[in-house]
């Protein structure tokens, strides 16, 4: 018999913690809710911790915390409320938790998934921001804590499939040549290049294939999201920047694939569904049942393309930010993060995500991050940066 898996779910509200908990749902002999945390859907929250009858909820303030303690009374239920960042580390790091699913959106996720990582957890790693503002530092404490790494960004999940599970990360020694990073090219991938400037937070939120958040979403239209993913799979898999090929997919079959020496390519294919990576990780080295339907792969097209940085000039920002290295990924995303909320708040053009971000990084002082205090202060500087480019814009 398996032992049962005690959890923490941060970011459990959002689509990923969703997914995880419709997993998990299925397998009630495997895992135990320990944690469910959320920024301010109290409502949703309530009602996974009476389904999940978790023993701890976490909220971003006093005010959150005082609010769901009386719904949770309401209800009748147990749950003991706890609120901040101190509290998000406490229920990443405890000793009765096994595995932390790491979903918070943005750099509110790194200081949780790095407790996670000195306490030695095993981690499934949806925050692709925690790696890229501070992949270094996160890897180290991987790393000395012991702790266990698993991706769910799928494309991540995928490779982490298609490599031998013998990989410590050393490319070369498992035959790898180089890593095929898909990407679905997201909505604006045939529109017109004098049309994007014009293209409304609506527009680019409507994925043609998955279902995120709205952040998320604005990123795989630009295809920052392919950025950002770029230097997470550096860190992850140690990966060099020109060993990393990104490829655009339009279907979302493929989620990535492995190029080997010997000219085999190694490819994990199926629905476009995240149940499946949280599934893969959720189970290791089990597979379990995630609900996720067969795929049909009868009457469908595989297409690929080259990505192109007239369109996409996010992606090029983001290679540029990796080659650069220290604290520029940092920068990269800060500025996007800021970027990406104007432009949702209707408050900037869908062009002046690049441009600011540009701007940002032309402005960012370089060199290595010490700590992680380095990398807020730098973080904070790139969205003040970021929004006094927008600012000026919007006035000129
Ligand atoms: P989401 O916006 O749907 O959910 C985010 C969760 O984080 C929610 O529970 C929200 O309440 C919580 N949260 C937001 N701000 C917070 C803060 N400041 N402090 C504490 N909690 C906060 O996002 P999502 O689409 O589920 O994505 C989560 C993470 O997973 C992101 O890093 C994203 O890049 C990554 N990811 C998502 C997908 C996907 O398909 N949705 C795929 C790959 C990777
Ligand atoms: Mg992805």
């Amino acid at each position: 018999m398996t032992k049962v898996q005690n959890l923490t779910i941060l970011g459990a509200t959002g689509t990923i913690g969703v997914n995880t908990l419709d997993v998990v749902a299925r397998h009630p002999d495997r895992f135990n809710v320990v944690a469910l945390t959320a920024g301010n859907q109290l409502e949703k929250l309530v009602a996974q911790c009476r389904q999940h009858q978790s023993r701890y909820a976490v909220v971003l303030d006093a005010d959150a915390a005082t609010r769901l303690r009386d719904l949770l009374a309401a209800a009748g239920l147990q749950t003991q409320v706890l609120y901040g960042m101190a509290a998000l580390e406490q229920v990443a790091s405890m000793p009765e938790v096994d595995t932390v699913m790491a979903a918070i959106v943005g750099a509110a996720g790194l200081r949780p998934a790095m407790a996670a990582a000195r306490a030695g957890k095993r981690i499934l790693l949806a925050n692709k921001e925690t790696l890229v503002m501070a992949g270094s530092l996160f890897m180290q404490a991987v790393a000395a804590g012991g702790a266990e790494l698993l991706p769910i960004d799928s494309e991540h999940n995928a490779i982490f499939q298609s490599l031998p599970r013998e990989f410590d990360g050393d490319l070369a020694a498992c035959g790898v040549r180089r890593i095929l990073l898909t990407a679905s090219g997201g909505p604006f991938r045939t529109t017109p290049l004098a049309d994007l400037a014009q293209v409304t937070p609506e527009q680019a939120c409507a994925h043609p294939n998955w279902v995120m958040g709205k952040k998320i979403s604005v990123d795989s239209a630009t295809m920052m999201n392919k950025g950002l993913e770029v230097i997470e799979a550096h860190w992850l898999f140690n990966a060099a920047p020109e060993q990393i090929q990104v490829v655009i997919h339009p279907q979302s079959v493929i989620h990535s694939m492995v190029d080997y020496l010997d000219g085999s390519v190694i490819a994990q294919l199926g629905n476009p569904d995240m149940r499946t990576p949280i599934a893969y990780a959720l189970g290791f080295p089990d597979r379990i049942d995630s609900g996720v339907s067969a795929l049909d792969l009868f009457g469908r097209g595989l297409t690929f393309e080259a990505p192109d940085y007239d369109r996409f000039p996010c992606l090029k920002l983001a290679f540029d930010a990796l080659a650069q290295g220290g604290m520029l990924p940092a920068v990269l995303n800060a500025a996007n993060e800021s970027a990406v909320a104007t432009f949702l708040a209707g408050e900037a053009g869908y062009s002046d995500i690049a441009a600011s971000i540009e701007y940002a990084l032309a402005h960012a002082i370089s060199g290595e991050p010490g700590s992680l205090d380095d990398l807020v202060e730098a973080d904070a500087q790139a969205r003040r940066d970021a929004e006094a480019y927008l600012q000026k814009r919007k006035v000129g």
